[in-house]
């Protein structure tokens, strides 16, 4: 008959499907990405009303049976993040964050931290929405606290190829980090600005995420892509769209 099951989750991802229905990935503290089927959720008179859309914060109740997708059947908004809905640059950089949590952290494998570093994400894009305060930079400093979480954090404090501590020059994604001027064959160049961007991001809480310039941002995201690329086999859209960029510059 399959159980029960109640949870906190984040709407990711909500897809049309078939006449009525919608098809889910939800983020949840205990049980990871999980995919979920809303029945009849798009009838003007669902009891689901519209919150069962990207970005909603719900106390959710599923249905588990033997297939691959869950039955939602009920769900209660914890935080509709209202604001965020209002702004332009603060709902892409929120398809951003979602988009990567879901692509870096896609199986059932649960990751209460990434659950609450994405509301905490969520809400700080709601508290600042009209202001825009969260561009590239915060989008990077995000990225890297998923990359700490998934265990793909580069390494920084030491060149990754042979633990040389000085005269770091390059960022090597084979080699897992940064790399001394003996080892940068195969790396690109990470200056100084991106070198204490990443340290300054992984100790700082997201609502103090450090700035730097556009160039050094440039080259944390590749950082960041190289790693992904090669320990995840994975890639992310832009850490932010083209407007968001130019808000910031
Ligand atoms: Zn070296």
């Amino acid at each position: 008959m399959g159980r029960a099951v109640k949870t906190e989750a984040v709407v990711l991802r909500s897809m049309r499907y078939g006449e009525a229905d919608r098809i889910l990935h939800l983020y949840t503290p205990a049980r990871g990405r999980v995919g979920a089927i809303a029945k009849g959720v798009r009838r003007a008179r669902s009891r689901f009303g519209g919150r069962l859309e990207p970005f909603f914060r719900l106390r959710i109740e599923l249905h588990e049976g033997r297939g691959e997708l869950l039955t939602v059947t009920g769900a209660q908004t914890v935080d509709a993040y209202a604001r965020l809905r209002e702004d332009a640059r603060a709902l892409d950089a929120a398809a951003r964050a979602c988009d990567a949590v879901g692509r870096l952290f896609e199986t059932s494998e649960p990751h209460p931290g990434v659950f609450n570093l994405l509301c905490r994400k969520l809400a700080l894009l709601d508290e600042r929405g009209g202001r825009a305060v969260d561009g590239r930079s915060g989008a990077l400093a995000f990225r890297l606290k998923l990359l700490l979480a998934a265990g793909l954090a580069p390494q920084l404090g030491a060149c990754a190829a042979c633990g040389e501590r000085e005269h770091l020059v390059g960022f090597s994604g084979a080699a897992g980090g940064v790399v001394c001027a003996a080892c940068e064959a195969g790396s690109f160049a990470l200056g100084e600005h991106a070198y204490r961007f990443m340290t300054d991001a992984f100790g700082a809480p997201l609502h103090e995420a450090p700035e730097a310039p556009e160039a050094a941002l440039a080259q944390v995201e590749r950082a960041i892509s190289a790693t992904l690329e090669h320990h995840a086999n994975l890639r992310l859209m832009p850490a932010s769209g083209r407007s968001a960029r130019a808000a910031v510059s």
